[in-house]
C-alpha cells in the first residue's frame, strides 16, 4: 500500500471527527479518517442514540401503564428485551448506514485500522502513513471505573448494559449523573428496584439546585431509590449477584452493579506526548482556537476538557474544519450549549444557574423566576408537572434557562437561542408561543421575568 497525501487527516471518526470531515470537504479540503472500530463512534453505536432508543421503549411501558388515566384500555404485559434490542439495534443501524453513505458521497477517505501520531503531520495505521498539512486528533472517550473496582462479570459499564439480553430485577447503579440516571430511568420502567448511590449532595448534580430537589422527588414517586452523599467501598460477586457496599456500613445487594463514574479520555499510547502535544490528567491541552501545542494539530470532542457531549463534538468539528480554511469561526463557549438528560422526567438547560450567575455577574445584578408546569394545558395532558426557570441580569438579557418535567428536552431549542442570541424577556415576550404546547410555559416565565405576566402569579 502506498502512503497518501491529504489536506487534513482526521484521527477518529466520532460524532467530532466526521464532523470536522464533513464541514472540510466542503470548503474543499481533501480528508482521510481513520477509524479502529465504527465510524460514527461512541455516540451512534454505545451513546445517545441506543440510551435514546431505550428510554423510547421505557416511556412507551409507563405509557401503557398509565394508559387507563387517559381513558385507554390497555395492559402492559411484560418487556420483550429481545423486541427492545431489535428496536434500539435497527435504528443504529440506519443511521450507521446513512452516515457510511454520507460519507463516501462526500469524497471523503476511511481507514480501517489503530492510528497513532508519529508526527505533526503523519498518522501511522497498519503499514501505511497517511500525511496531512494538519491533523486532527478526535480519539474520544471510554466509560471510566474507581480505582479497584474492576468491571467484569455483573458489574458493568454502560457499554455491558446496553448489550444485556435479560431485565434485572435489582440494580445499583454507582453514579448520579446524566447516564445513571437514564439507566435508573429505564430499568425502572422495565420493572426493576433501582438504587442510585451518589458521592455529591443532589441526583443530577450539576443542573440548577430547585432542578436537582424536583428530580429526586419525581425519582422517589417513582419508586428509584438513591443515597446522597454516599461514599462506595468495595463490592462482592456470587451466584446471588453483586453486594455493594458503602462507607457507611451500609451493603445494597442487586443483579447487577452499573458503574456511571464519568468518561476518561482516549489518549493513552496514540503518540500524542511523543509527537509533543501537551496534555493535562490525560486530556489533550488547546487553546481558544483548538489547537494543540503543536502548530497545525488540533483536537476536538471528548478528549478536550469540558462538556462530553455529542453536540460539542460536531460544533468543534466544524470550528476546526473553518479555521483550517482560514473563516475565522466563532464558538459558543461550553456554558451556554444546551445540556439535556433523557430520563423521566427529563432535565433541560442552558446557560448560567441562578447561583453560578450570581458569582460571575454579582448578587444585585441577577433576577429569575420559576414558572411551574402546573399552570401550563399541555403539561397537564400529558401528565407532568415540573417548571421552566430563566435567570436574567436585571435591565439584561436571560443568562439561563432550567427546566425539568416530560418532554422538556424539546424546549431546549428555543432556550439556547433565547441565551445565545442574548435575547432580552421584554423582546421574547412579544413573540408568541402556539396554545396548547409546554413552550407556553417558556413564554410565560419570559413574561413575568418582563413585568407582564398573563397567568404567573
Ligand atoms: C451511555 C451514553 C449516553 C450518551 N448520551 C448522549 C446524549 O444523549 N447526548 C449527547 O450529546 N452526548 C451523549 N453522550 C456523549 C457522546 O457520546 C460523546 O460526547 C461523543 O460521542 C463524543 O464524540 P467524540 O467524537 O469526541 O468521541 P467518540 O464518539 O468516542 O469517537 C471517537 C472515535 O475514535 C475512534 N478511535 C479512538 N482511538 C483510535 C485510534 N487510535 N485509531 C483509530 N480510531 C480511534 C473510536 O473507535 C471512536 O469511534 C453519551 C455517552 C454515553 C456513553
Amino acid at each position: 500500500m502506498s502512503d497518501q497525501s491529504f489536506d487534513i487527516v482526521v484521527l477518529g471518526g466520532g460524532s467530532a471527527g466526521y464532523a470536522v470531515a464533513l464541514r472540510a470537504v466542503q470548503l474543499g479540503k481533501t480528508v482521510a479518517i481513520v477509524e479502529k472500530d465504527k465510524l460514527g463512534g461512541t455516540c451512534l453505536h454505545r451513546g445517545c442514540v441506543p440510551t435514546k432508543a431505550m428510554l423510547h421503549s421505557a416511556e412507551v411501558a409507563d405509557e401503557v401503564r398509565a394508559a387507563g388515566h387517559a381513558g385507554v384500555d390497555a395492559e402492559l404485559k411484560g418487556i420483550d428485551i429481545a423486541g427492545v434490542s431489535s428496536f434500539r439495534d435497527n435504528i443504529v443501524a440506519k443511521k450507521f448506514k446513512g452516515i457510511q453513505g454520507l460519507i463516501k458521497a462526500k469524497g471523503i477517505e476511511m481507514f480501517a485500522g489503530e492510528g497513532k501520531l508519529t508526527s505533526a503531520t503523519t498518522v501511522q495505521v497498519g503499514a501505511q502513513t497517511l500525511t496531512g498539512k494538519n491533523v486532527v486528533l478526535a480519539t474520544g472517550s471510554y466509560a471510566k471505573s474507581l480505582p479497584g473496582l474492576e468491571i467484569t462479570g455483573n458489574v458493568i459499564t454502560s457499554e455491558q448494559a446496553l448489550q444485556l439480553d435479560w431485565i434485572p430485577k435489582r440494580v445499583a447503579i454507582l453514579g448520579g449523573g446524566v447516564i445513571g440516571v437514564e439507566f435508573a430511568s429505564v430499568w425502572r420502567a422495565f420493572g426493576a428496584e433501582v438504587t442510585i448511590i451518589e458521592g455529591l449532595p443532589h441526583l443530577v448534580a450539576n443542573e440548577e439546585e430547585s432542578v436537582s430537589k424536583q428530580f429526586e422527588r419525581a425519582y422517589k414517586k417513582r419508586g428509584i431509590d438513591f443515597k446522597l452523599g454516599a461514599r462506595f467501598s468495595g463490592v462482592t460477586q456470587d451466584d446471588s449477584g453483586v453486594h455493594v457496599s458503602l462507607e457507611t456500613g451500609d451493603t445494597i445487594d442487586a443483579d447487577l452493579l452499573l458503574v456511571a463514574v464519568g468518561r476518561g479520555p482516549v489518549t493513552a499510547n496514540l503518540g500524542y506526548e511523543e509527537a509533543g502535544i501537551e496534555m493535562d490528567r490525560g486530556f489533550v491541552t488547546v487553546n481558544d482556537r483548538l489547537e494543540t501545542s503543536v502548530k497545525g494539530v488540533y483536537a476536538v470532542g471528548d478528549i478536550v476538557p469540558g462538556l462530553q457531549l455529542a453536540h460539542r463534538g460536531y460544533q468543534q468539528g466544524i470550528f476546526v474544519a473553518e479555521e483550517i480554511g482560514g473563516l475565522n469561526p466563532r464558538m459558543v463557549e461550553d456554558i451556554n450549549i444546551p445540556k439535556v438528560t433523557y430520563s423521566d422526567p427529563e432535565v433541560a438547560s442552558v446557560g448560567y444557574s441562578e447561583a453560578k450567575a450570581k458569582e460571575k455577574f454579582g448578587d444585585d445584578k441577577v433576577e429569575s423566576y420559576e414558572y411551574s408546569l402546573g399552570g401550563n394545558a399541555k403539561s397537564e395532558i400529558v401528565g407532568t408537572t415540573g417548571s421552566v426557570k430563566a435567570v436574567r441580569l436585571k435591565d439584561g438579557p436571560v443568562v439561563g434557562v432550567h427546566m425539568i418535567g416530560r418532554r422538556v428536552s424539546e424546549l431546549v431549542g428555543e432556550a439556547q437561542l433565547i441565551v445565545n442570541w442574548e435575547a432580552y424577556p421584554e423582546d421574547v415576550s412579544q413573540l408568541l408561543h402556539a396554545h396548547p404546547t409546554q413552550h407556553e410555559a417558556l413564554g410565560e416565565t419570559m413574561l413575568k421575568l418582563a413585568g407582564t405576566p398573563l397567568h404567573a402569579i
